[in-house]
């Protein structure tokens, strides 16, 4: 059985840009579906439920299309997209740390972005445009190369072996209580608690998965 995380800090440790009763919501309804319905869809399939929810988005085509009916692969590709993305969403955030990219990343941001600001531009013109529920991306392509897209729902970077580095989630209950429709004020906020090197840590991981 998967577990929620517990997050690192007070789930009012990041207001102003993101408030507690988001935070709770978020977090402690919203994710805790996503993780009962992944546990569900797990519940008969012994082998798949071992892995861990990123190896099984990462190995989908090889472990469960081959061992589940079409069902419970959606469930499992849409639960478990969930889980995992808001796991790696409550990690990448934090009340005090770097607050542009540090180390080989920052490196790698600029040698492909051109510069900090302008990967902060694109990443937002990104996300603006994600019709309806999904996520922006910057991720590890199967190359180890940095890529930035958007995808729809809760389908999942991994799923296409790309290593989710950072996300920002645009479904309407990440800010809708807050913002209210106004995505880019939410969008211009969260770079006020994006924590580059717990970031970094994560594209250190990638660069070796
Ligand atoms: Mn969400």
């Amino acid at each position: 059985m998967h577990t929620l995380p517990t997050l690192s800090y007070a789930y009012e440790a990041l207001e102003p840009h993101i408030d507690g009763l988001t935070m709770h919501v978020h977090h402690d309804k919203h994710h805790q579906a996503y993780l009962d319905k992944f546990n569900a869809a797990l519940s008969n399939y012994p082998e798949l439920a071992k892995l861990s929810a990123e190896d099984l988005l990462w190995h989908f085509e090889d472990q469960v299309k081959t061992s589940a009916p079409a069902d419970i692969q959606a469930a499992l590709k849409n639960h478990g997209g969930g889980f995992e993305h808001h796991n790696l969403f409550w990690e990448i955030m934090s009340p005090n740390g770097p607050r542009e990219a540090v180390g080989e990343l920052a490196a790698a941001i600029s040698s492909k972005f051109t510069s900090f600001a302008d990967f902060k531009t694109q990443f937002i013109d990104i996300a603006m445009k994600q019709f309806g529920s999904g996520w922006a991306w910057l991720v590890l392509d199967e190359n180890k190369k940095l890529a930035l897209y958007s995808l729809p729902n809760q389908d999942s970077p991994l799923l296409s072996k790309h290593y989710p580095i950072m996300g920002v989630d645009v479904w309407e209950h990440a800010y809708y209580l807050k913002y209210q429709n106004r995505r880019p004020e939410y969008l211009e906020a969260i770079w006020n608690v994006l924590d580059w090197q717990k970031i970094e840590d994560r594209y250190q991981a990638g660069l070796t998965k």
